[in-house]
């Protein structure tokens, strides 16, 4: 396979030269390194290299050339290559034009010239460009294939797993794709048997679990001891900031997780919010990053789903989907919340089908060049809209209220307006969902009344509720599900009648003392990625002081 390609582009040739060089230094054995001596011939250089099918990774282009500027070589770069990472070479002077750039021509990150030494100022951010770019980088495949309908729920359901698991694999559907009966042939497989997983070494899974999908594909199912000083449920901003925190302070960690790791940041496209990535980042390489910093200070990881808490003098222990029980002395809920469905006739029957929740990731590749609907007028839809404009022809944002002002941040109102195959509709909902095998339109109400329109992809963003019903009733919530800790335990002044502690709740502890709450599914907490892992982090904080008692 050939390697893939760093591009530097320079109108100076010896700042190129020396770029080539420092480049080759360090990436030489595992990357292609290339240059151009304007935009425009780099421009050309990526159409040539499109056409031969050659992954580029970088592109690291300086600002001021005669001609085109880096920032619009750059802007036009996304094109041919938009998963290419951006980085742009300044003076000092162009700094402002760079932040600027963010928005504009989504770079991903601004170097300072000059950059000696290398080991220290151009290194680290380009091992960490090529980390993402790797993350998300599809080689021509050798492995894991998926064989199913585009329309089938079990099939979104697990190539959404292997997505969000980071698990490289290609999909064939098998209406479009000959190869796809071929495979099956060979395997003496029947389409009736879809969704099919077929592996290298020969072997296939039909209709995989989840569960049978992750110890199939290396993920861990079964806990490797049998106590832990602290288990954390959901392993989202908040489950992974306690995981890293837990973990690097000596407490055995064990984090629960049927998903991958990145909770609902994992679905979103892009956080352009949090503190320290100022071109953003998506939730799915945040959870990524994290899953690895947990896991290199030994936290460890179960690819499976709570289903129950058992009490039992100073021992908490979480029951397994799998039946099994992991024991330990200090529980960290963090199960986030979960997606909240669209009441509506059709919706139940045509999920998977054409209408699907925070999916924006797995399914935006397959509506390309189709028209998609977004229901929702909140950031994590504004989100979504501006990440299947990059795909899809029209993205048609349906929102209840007059505009997104009052539910969206402004910047990605801004980004939106500046977004040409973003239509927004106002004051309009979806009443019902057609369709038989899949979805093929929506009846709408707006105000010129009730009107239909053929559709194929509805992407659902209307809010979220706790799941916290498999938790017993000793962990005390408020009335929508949400999970009471710390001072928000006292009802007119006073504890629960069931807290036997001679001493107060600490501030994240729930109704049983040693089980902490963190993140969304806290009553009152900030829905954020920052709150959620301040809060992770703090409660580890009081396990430790729980933990100190014993
Ligand atoms: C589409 C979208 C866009 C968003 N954009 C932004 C943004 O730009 N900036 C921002 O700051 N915030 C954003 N948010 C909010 C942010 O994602 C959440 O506040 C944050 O993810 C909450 O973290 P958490 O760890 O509490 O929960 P979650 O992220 O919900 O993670 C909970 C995890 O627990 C797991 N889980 C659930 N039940 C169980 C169980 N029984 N057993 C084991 N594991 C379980 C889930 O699979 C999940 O991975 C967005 C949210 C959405 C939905």
């Amino acid at each position: 396979m050939a390697r893939p390609i760093l591009l530097a582009v320079d109108d100076d040739a010896s700042v190129l030269e020396a770029v080539v060089q420092d480049l080759r230094r360090e990436y030489g054995a595992t990357y292609r390194v290339m240059r151009a001596s304007s935009g425009q011939a780099a421009l050309e250089m990526l159409d040539q290299l499109k056409t031969r099918q050659e992954p580029v990774a970088l592109l690291l282009s300086d600002q001021r050339m005669p001609g085109m500027t880096g920032v619009e070589f750059l802007e036009r770069s996304r094109e041919p290559y938009p998963e290419a990472r951006r980085v742009l070479l300044t003076a000092y002077a162009d700094t402002e034009a760079a932040i600027r750039a963010i928005n504009t021509a989504r770079i991903h990150y601004y170097l300072s010239k000059p950059w000696d030494p290398p080991e220290e100022k151009l290194y680290p951010v380009l091992a960490d460009q090529l980390e993402d770019w790797q993350a998300g980088y599809q080689p021509p495949f050798e492995g894991l294939r998926v064989i199913g309908h585009r329309w089938s729920l079990q099939d979104h359901k697990v190539r959404s797993f292997l997505s969000r698991n980071h698990v490289p694999y290609r999909w064939l559907d098998i209406a479009a794709s000959e190869d796809a009966l071929k495979l099956l042939e060979e395997r003496q497989l029947r389409p009736d048997q879809l969704p099919v997983v077929l592996f290298a070494d020969g072997t296939s899974l039909v209709q995989p679990e989840p569960d049978e999908l992750a110890a199939r594909v290396g993920l861990s199912t079964q806990a490797a001891q049998d106590f832990y000083d602290m288990v954390v449920v959901g392993a989202g901003p908040a489950g992974l900031a306690a995981a890293v925190y837990g973990a690097s302070e000596g407490l055995r960690t064990l984090v629960i997780e049927p998903e991958a790791p990145g909770g609902q940041a994992g679905s979103t496209s892009r956080i352009e919010n949090y503190l320290g990535f100022p071109s953003g980042i998506t939730g799915a390489d945040l959870g990524r990053r994290a899953h690895i910093q947990a896991a290199r200070f030994g936290a460890e990881f179960l690819t499976q789903r709570a289903t129950g808490l058992r009490i039992d003098g100073q021992y908490r222990m979480v029951q397994l989907a799998d039946g099994r029980e992991v024991s330990s002395h200090v529980v960290l809920l963090a199960p986030g919340v979960q997606y909240r469905k669209l009441d509506i006739p059709g919706a139940g029957r045509l999920t998977g089908r054409g209408i699907y929740y925070g999916a924006a990731l797995v399914e935006a590749v397959s509506c390309k060049d189709e028209e998609v609907f977004i229901v929702g007028g909140a950031n994590s839809a504004g989100q979504a809209a501006l990440h299947f404009a990059k795909f899809a022809c029209k993205v048609t944002m349906l929102v209840r209220g007059d505009g997104l002002s009052a539910t969206m941040s402004k910047y990605l109102i801004d980004e939106i307006e500046r977004t040409s195959n973003i239509v927004l509709t106002p004051k309009t909902q979806v009443i019902a969902a057609e369709g038989q095998e899949r979805l093929e339109a929506l009846q709408l109400r707006g105000p010129q009344g009730e009107y239909r329109v053929p559709a194929t992809s509805l992407f659902v963003f209307i809010g979220a509720a706790p799941g916290t019903g498999w938790l017993p009733p000793a962990i005390l919530r408020d009335e929508k599900g949400f999970l009471l800790a710390g001072p928000d335990l006292r009802t007119e002044g006073r504890l629960p009648e069931q807290w036997r502690e001679p001493r107060e709740p600490f501030l994240l502890e729930s109704s049983v003392p040693g089980v902490f709450v963190a993140g969304d599914v806290r009553h009152g907490s900030v829905k954020r990625v920052a709150s959620a892992v301040g809060e992770g982090s703090i409660a580890v904080q009081f396990a430790h002081q729980y933990l100190a008692g014993f």
